[in-house]
């Protein structure tokens, strides 16, 4: 829930961000006499305008993309960045046994994100692995009280 939270959170910044910006290019672009005497929007009117928006477009489908790709590599749990990518498989081997993939965790134990390098048999998402205490399970791997 936190993590839908912040996301939706985020995607107001980037809307506020973006009525913002929207707002300044009013404020900067003076609009033609040729447009406000028949009282239409300059969007569509006026070659300027219409290139301008465009940029604007362009600007915000920027921002949301940002906005995704930084949740995309966020925590699930305490929602800081993940850190520490390790590649891991062979390229050579990468059809059947072991696709190349990197893995980035968590740095308080709370998971692991594994991304595909390749995308062999259609688009593969990202797979978060939840672990209940993972520093709890390094100790116990190094006493050897776990195979
Ligand atoms: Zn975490």
């Amino acid at each position: 829930m936190k993590f839908w939270s912040f996301f939706a959170l985020k995607l107001a910044a980037v809307g506020g961000a973006a009525q913002a910006t929207r707002w300044a290019l009013h404020q900067a672009l003076p609009v033609p006499d040729s447009v406000t005497v028949w009282n239409h929007d300059p969007f569509t009117h006026d070659l300027g305008w219409t290139f301008a928006m465009l940029g604007w477009g362009l600007f915000c489908a920027g921002l949301l993309w940002l906005a995704v790709l930084d949740q995309r590599y966020r925590c699930r749990t305490c929602l800081r960045r993940l850190k520490m990518p390790v590649s891991n498989g062979r390229w050579d081997r990468a059809f059947l046994f072991e696709p190349p993939k990197t893995e980035y965790i968590c740095v308080y134990g709370h998971g692991t994100m594994k991304v595909p390098e390749v995308q062999i048999a259609g688009r593969e998402e990202a797979a978060w692995d939840r672990h209940d205490d993972m520093w709890r399970e390094l100790e116990e791997l190094s006493s050897g009280s776990r195979r």
